[in-house]
């Protein structure tokens, strides 16, 4: 309670309890991560909206996104400047998309996103490639790797285009039930 309203305004705490899956607290805890992330840099007063970014490489440091094998991904498709930069807005994106209580539609949406590594609006073959090697831990010889990318293609790709599109994955993962079980952040 005590300085919350020095943080944000009455308003602002309304409009963001709207636009997220958050309540006041998660969001003054929430500025709170944000601040320790780069105290010199986010001001304890948002009232008058700062033009304050934090850069890509501090963020992908949290213990929420640490050990996560898509976290510079994940961070990218959350910022607004496409540099990887969060402003608190962005950041706060990011947590509500991620946590448990985002609908699996809107998580889906940010899983295409994620894999979409040449944001092209489709996952193509490398793309796949490469999200394999990041799930698999470089486990898989690229003959393996070659083999999984060829089959879920040629299993989830309907209108025969060799890349999914998004309505492909969406069927795709609608198959795997715990596909999106993998896009959940707890801060
Ligand atoms: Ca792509």
């Amino acid at each position: 309670m005590g300085n919350k309203h020095t943080i944000f305004t009455d308003e602002q705490l309304n409009a963001y309890q709207d636009c997220t899956y958050f309540t006041c607290n998660e969001i003054l805890r929430l500025h709170g991560r944000y601040h320790e992330l780069a105290p010199q840099l986010v001001p304890m007063d948002y009232t008058n909206d700062p033009d304050v970014k934090v850069p890509l490489a501090l963020i992908v440091n949290m213990p929420e996104l640490k050990e996560n094998p898509f976290k510079n991904r994940i961070v990218e498709c959350f910022s607004e400047d496409g540099q990887g930069n969060l402003s608190f807005n962005d950041f706060v994106d990011m947590f509500s998309v991620l946590s448990e209580m985002a609908p699996r539609e809107l998580k889906a949406v940010y899983a295409f996103k994620i894999y979409d590594f040449n944001t092209d609006n489709f996952i193509c073959k490398e793309d796949l490639k490469k999200t394999l090697k990041k799930l698999t831990k470089e486990e898989l010889t690229p003959e393996e790797i070659n083999m999984v990318c060829e089959k879920t293609i040629e299993e989830a790709d309907l209108d025969g285009d060799r890349k999914l599109s998004f309505t492909d994955f969406e069927n795709m993962i609608s198959r795997a039930p715990d596909f999106l079980s993998t896009f959940h952040l707890r801060f």
